[in-house]
């Protein structure tokens, strides 16, 4: 069996909504609501949903850029939700994030350079011709000249600057990478260029990555596994290959029928959703879905379905499989 680096167990954020003059507590967001899977070391696992599923706070959590409300997350063994602020910055020599608009994470103000020596400094590695030579090493790795070390961000193109942030990212040498939607502010061209990128890098330096994206069809590329969330909530996880040929849960089948195919002899019904996602603030209860699933039972509007194993690592939260 494959080594686990990171197990989610039961996570959960909840945002306080504050109103009336006291600021009180008037209700919550469960932007992740119970969520629970692994991920093994050199995998890609796919986290893929619709806006306001989780699956960025589901990452920031992971990260520790958020805390957690509730659950467990264990990199290689040790509790990150209790970790102190001194091992949470040690943490971060292991556990990196790529953002979704290169753009803004980059400082305007200072030179590539600077910006890939920055967490070089931060950690104290290196003395400043390491570094130098460090941060070339950098910018050669991610296919970008030397001499942009001078350059500042508004200088490079949106694929030039996902470049840099990704080169930002392996300054450190991480286990692990959170991607979060690292390619969904890219031309279409540029995407498959930086995903191409990502997965030489990932050979070449034993990277595990989480890829986060609202879109089955890119995550499909890169992923090993993929897991589907809707409302905070996982609803299926499986092999890619299984998930993609015979998905279980009726939101995964949805969102798939929406996937264009390549093949146009393949005729696929395409499955529309009933109605928008409910607002986080107010999720339905029972199985968070039943609103909009053209299959919904009576037992779907009171009683959340368990997270249940249906085959050989595929899981799925639906009552008809129970
Ligand atoms: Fe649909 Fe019920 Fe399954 Fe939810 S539990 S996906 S409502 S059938």
């Amino acid at each position: 069996m494959e080594q686990e680096l990171l197990q989610v167990n039961h996570l959960k954020k909840y945002f306080s909504i504050r109103g009336g003059i006291f600021s009180r507590e008037i209700g919550q967001v469960k932007a992740v609501d119970d969520v629970s899977f692994t991920v093994r070391k050199g995998e890609t696992l796919g986290l893929v949903g619709e806006s306001g599923c989780g699956k960025s706070t589901t990452g920031r959590s992971i990260l520790r850029l958020i805390q957690p409300t509730d659950g467990q997350v264990l990199f290689e063994g040790k509790d990150v939700t209790k970790m102190s602020a001194d091992e949470v910055r040690r943490l971060r020599r292991d556990m990196q994030i790529v953002f979704q608009d290169p753009f803004a994470s980059l400082n305007p103000r200072h030179t590539v350079g600077r910006i890939l020596e920055e967490p070089l400094i931060v950690h104290r590695i290196g003395n400043a011709k390491e570094r130098k030579e460090r941060v070339m090493h950098l910018l050669e790795v991610v296919g970008l000249h030397t001499a942009y070390a001078k350059r500042y961000p508004h200088q490079f193109s949106g694929g030039q600057r996902q470049r840099i942030g990704i080169a930002r990212a392996l300054a450190l040498n991480p286990k692990l990478i959170i991607a979060d939607e690292p390619v969904s502010a890219l031309d279409v061209s540029i995407q498959s260029q930086v995903l191409n990128l990502m997965q030489d890098l990932q050979r070449e330096f034993d990277l595990t990555y989480i890829f986060i994206a609202h879109d089955l069809s890119v995550v499909k590329h890169i992923s090993d596994r993929v897991g589907v969330m809707y409302l905070g909530r996982m609803v299926e996880l499986a092999d890619k290959n299984r998930l993609y040929n015979t998905p279980k849960h009726p939101y995964t089948q949805a969102l798939l029928s929406a996937v264009p195919n390549i093949d146009p002899d393949v005729k696929k019904e395409r499955i529309v959703l009933q109605g928008d996602v409910p607002s986080p603030s107010n999720a339905p209860q029972g199985c968070a879905f039943h609103t909009r699933c053209a299959l919904a039972m009576d037992s779907c509007k009171s009683i959340r379905p368990e997270w249940k194993a249906v085959g050989e690592g595929h899981f799925v939260a639906c009552h008809l499989y129970h």
